[in-house]
């Protein structure tokens, strides 16, 4: 992670007071703004962890703090160590330990061996801005806690950031969700992050998702989520990217859109392309309308890039796509509290029924896309290469970036959809 002190700010700085607060060293605000009491805490996180007390977060203090993001910890067996014992002294379960430890065996413990020990809370964030230094440790924290998760890397993004894939089920029904394709749409990710974890979780305890068993969705279908689709962009959003070429670049290209806000207004990637208008569906079409209203070079949005899939990620997300064999597919976006069904004149078997359990699920009334953005879209492209289910579901209301107050009803309302892709499938 890039060194944290005094002054700086973003989405890295309230990981690391999550981080601290956790440890049990910082009792205020997750404001994601490094001032007197974020220093205090590292001061005193240091001194009490014997390291170099500098106030300041480089390699070596965030080294042992970053054990607080992913959720587990490291742990040697000592002598009289039963998983009972750590369960109670770590506020953790036996079934916890066990399920993170599958290659051992709870009866045959061996002093000096090294043991995953999960921590007691979950371990999706919902009260902070994600980066892609979060998704990544949140993803690594999941795939700890509940080994059947599958990780696999789809892409990389234009600045070589990771764009991953967690799957999970057995079953032979493929589906895939991704968030995040707009920057300042990041708010889906933490959604599919948590739908993972509760799903995982549910499958683990024998519970149900949604009111479906979540062993029989887990059996029948095989689902692939791609949270972050679009990494750097939301790293500029959040201020995790604040300096440095593409920093700089990102800048020139906002100043010649006044109007729209910096960070904040950013829907692109890094580089200025909008990703969800870079597939081919009709892109000439795309192309046309948004050079009508000025947007003929990189822009913070709705510059369509210099050709289909001419961006790294929306090339990963055609590729994996075509590899892969998805009988349905949600795209997550914000905001509007809408689902959108249709492309062009295509009419998917079930798409209409399946779109309207979603909608019975969570209020999103089912929705036909306006002409302004009806093309060149990842659901528009999917629809149009295999006739089957695609839904963009506009999460939430407002402006975006969504404020983190609205997690909990967004997340409410669309587990209903997301259970839906699975049952209905
Ligand atoms: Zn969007």
């Amino acid at each position: 992670m890039k060194i944290l002190r005094r002054g700086s700010t973003g989405s890295l700085v309230s990981m690391a007071q999550l981080a601290l607060k956790r440890s049990g060293f910082y009792s205020g605000r997750l404001d994601g703004i490094f001032g007197t009491a974020t220093e205090s805490a590292v001061r005193y996180y240091q001194y009490s962890n014997r390291l170099a007390v500098d106030g300041v977060i480089g390699d070596s203090t965030w080294r042992p703090l970053e054990k607080y993001i992913k959720g587990y910890f490291r742990y040697t067996l000592k002598k009289g160590d039963t998983y009972w014992l750590l369960a109670n002294k770590y506020g953790t379960t036996v079934d916890a330990i066990k399920r993170a430890n599958p290659d051992l065996n709870a009866n045959f413990l061996k002093i000096g061996q090294v043991i995953n020990i999960p921590y007691g809370y979950p371990v999706v964030p919902t009260e902070i801005p994600y980066s892609y230094e979060l998704a990544a440790l949140v993803a690594e924290g999941l795939r700890v806690r509940y080994p059947f998760i599958g990780y696999s890397e789809i892409g990389k993004s234009v600045m070589g950031k990771s764009i991953f894939c967690l799957t999970m089920g057995k079953g032979s029904k493929s589906l895939s969700y991704n968030g995040a394709h707009h920057a300042n749409e990041w708010i889906t990710t933490p959604v599919l992050l948590k739908f993972a974890e509760d799903y995982a979780e549910a499958y683990s305890a024998g519970g149900s998702i949604y009111c479906e068993s979540a062993e029989k969705l887990y059996n029948e279908t095989k689902l692939y989520l791609i949270p972050l689709v679009n990494p750097d962009g939301t790293d500029l959003v959040t201020g995790a990217v604040d300096g440095g070429e593409f920093y700089s670049r990102a800048v020139n290209i906002s100043e010649e859109y006044p109007n729209i806000r910096f960070p904040d207004g950013w829907k692109a990637n890094i580089a200025g392309t909008d990703l969800n208008l870079n597939y081919p569906a009709m892109w000439e079409k795309a192309k046309e309308l948004k050079y009508q209203r000025g947007f003929v070079s990189p822009a913070p949005r709705d510059f369509v890039g210099e050709a289909p899939l001419s961006a790294p990620e929306s090339r990963a997300m055609y590729d994996f796509t075509l590899s892969h064999d998805f009988k349905l597919i949600i795209a997550m976006h914000t905001q509007g509290e809408i689902i959108y069904w249709k492309y062009l004149d295509f009419d998917p078997p079930r798409a209409f029924e399946i779109g309207e359990k979603m909608s019975e699920n969570s209020g999103y009334p089912l929705t036909v896309t306006p002409e302004y953005s009806s093309y060149a879209g990842y659901k528009d492209w999917f629809i149009q290469e295999y006739n089957l289910p695609g839904y963009t579901v506009e999460a939430g209301t407002g402006v975006s970036p969504l404020p983190l107050s609205q997690f909990e009803k967004i997340y409410r309302d669309n587990l209903g959809i997301l259970a839906a892709g699975l049952s209905e499938v």
